[in-house]
């Protein structure tokens, strides 16, 4: 089976054909400068295509990458008919979505409800959905939300302690972000520890970060929110922060509480703490250097990621297994240190030539650990094509 998996963001889209059984990628790239201009790379095995190609939508970038697709010289199929679905990343279910599921009218009718939700990128979800629909009229396509498996928190958990209206009227409540990414990792961590009934909290540490606390695969608590400003400080956002700090900023600097939000979302977390950079790889050079403001940021991240941990092992009144992935917590052998030297009190331990590794899938904890540590590198795309197989399997 072929799974297309599409990622449309405002002005690009990454694509991925793949086989969901094997995870073998047969071709993968990304449109750039949607409405601008318009650029495709498109890279198959070590081989890398550059081509401008005029993208005055996400439609023409729809046309290109099947064009690329199906090329005799650069393509890897014959005819577009070779693809049996395509799955659609969304990142916004609301309320309204707690799984993965098979476009039709009413899928875009409460997609299109939750834009004020995820007024940024439900948007281009759907111009990357409709494009597809457009030029492949026959294809399944299959939505996967970035916020579905967390809905299976308690309200205790998502609820935010606010007058009930706000929630009744508006859905204002914790959603949760990464989700594709922690329900992959649960998955393969089950594999991994060879047990489905086991207590979690999976690190997804990368430019943006989420912990998630999970219980037997089902997602009990995470660090983000109504949006994905919540919860530790990350390459730009601030995470967590008390609402009065907008307010102290908006009345004394005449800001609005937009142009506050987006220097919460684009100028804070390590970014603004070091003053450097919100690459860790910056970070970490800059620490060895001696740069004090490198090494704060760093120290405040690793901080606020423990506590984080601490507190969903209050959650799940236990854990058995931290995992790490994304960016930074699959190729960072000293966040991961610095973060569990904080957990020796649960009893964890790591063992240090384990965790002296980057990008590899891999058990980093010490036999007499009492909680097992994991790297687990994320596959977002994988478990896109993985839903979206099923689902349509399902339906023939
Ligand atoms: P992501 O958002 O998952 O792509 O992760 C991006 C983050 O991962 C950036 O902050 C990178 O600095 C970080 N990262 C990638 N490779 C490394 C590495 N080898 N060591 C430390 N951080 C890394």
């Amino acid at each position: 089976m072929n799974v297309l998996v599409i990622n449309a963001g405002s002005s690009s889209l990454k694509y991925q054909l793949m086989n969901p059984e094997t995870g073998d990628v047969s071709a993968k790239g990304l449109c750039e400068r949607i409405y601008i201009d318009g650029r495709l790379t498109h890279k198959v095995g070590d081989n890398k295509i550059v081509k401008d190609i005029p993208m005055p939508s996400h439609s023409e970038a729809i046309s290109a990458v099947l064009n690329i697709l199906v090329d005799p010289v650069d393509g890897v199929i014959k005819s577009v008919d070779e693809i049996d679905a395509v799955g659609h990343r969304v990142l916004h279910g609301g309320m309204e979505f707690s799984d993965s599921c098979i476009v039709d009218d009413s899928v875009i009718a409460a997609i299109k409800k939750c834009i004020p939700l995820g007024p940024l990128h439900n948007p281009a979800n759907l111009m990357g959905i409709e494009a597809c629909q457009a030029v492949m009229p026959k294809t399944p396509q299959v939505a996967v939300f970035d916020t579905a498996f967390h809905m299976t928190m308690p309200p205790k958990a998502y609820r935010y302690a606010i007058p009930t209206e706000y929630y009744e009227n508006d859905d204002i409540r914790r959603y949760g972000f990464h989700g594709t990414s922690h329900k992959y990792v649960a998955k393969r961590t089950a594999e991994l520890v060879g047990k489905k009934e086991f207590k979690m909290i999976n690190c997804h540490l990368g430019n943006g970060s989420s912990l998630c606390a999970i219980k037997d695969g089902k997602c009990q608590d995470t660090s983000m929110g109504l949006s994905p400003l919540a919860g530790v400080p990350m390459g730009t956002r601030s995470g967590d922060i008390d609402a009065c700090v907008v307010q102290f900023i908006c009345n004394k600097y005449g800001m609005s509480v937009d142009e506050c939000l987006n220097m919460l979302n684009k100028k804070s977390g390590v970014l603004a703490l070091s003053g450097v950079s919100s690459d860790f790889r910056d970070l970490e050079a800059g620490e060895a250097n001696g740069d004090e403001n490198c090494v704060l940021a760093l120290q405040k991240f690793f901080y606020e990621v423990a506590k984080y941990i601490g507190s969903y092992a209050a959650a799940l009144n236990g854990v058995d297994v931290i995992t790490f992935t994304a960016g930074v917590g699959e190729n960072g052998p000293s966040t991961r240190a610095a973060i569990c030297s904080y957990l020796e009190f649960m009893g964890v331990k790591l063992d240090p030539e384990a965790n002296n590794c980057r990008g590899k899938e891999r058990l980093i904890s010490a036999p007499d650990s009492k909680v097992q540590v994991w790297v687990v590198p994320t596959n977002e795309e994988l478990m896109i094509a993985q839903d979206t197989a099923e689902l349509v399997n399902a339906a023939k």
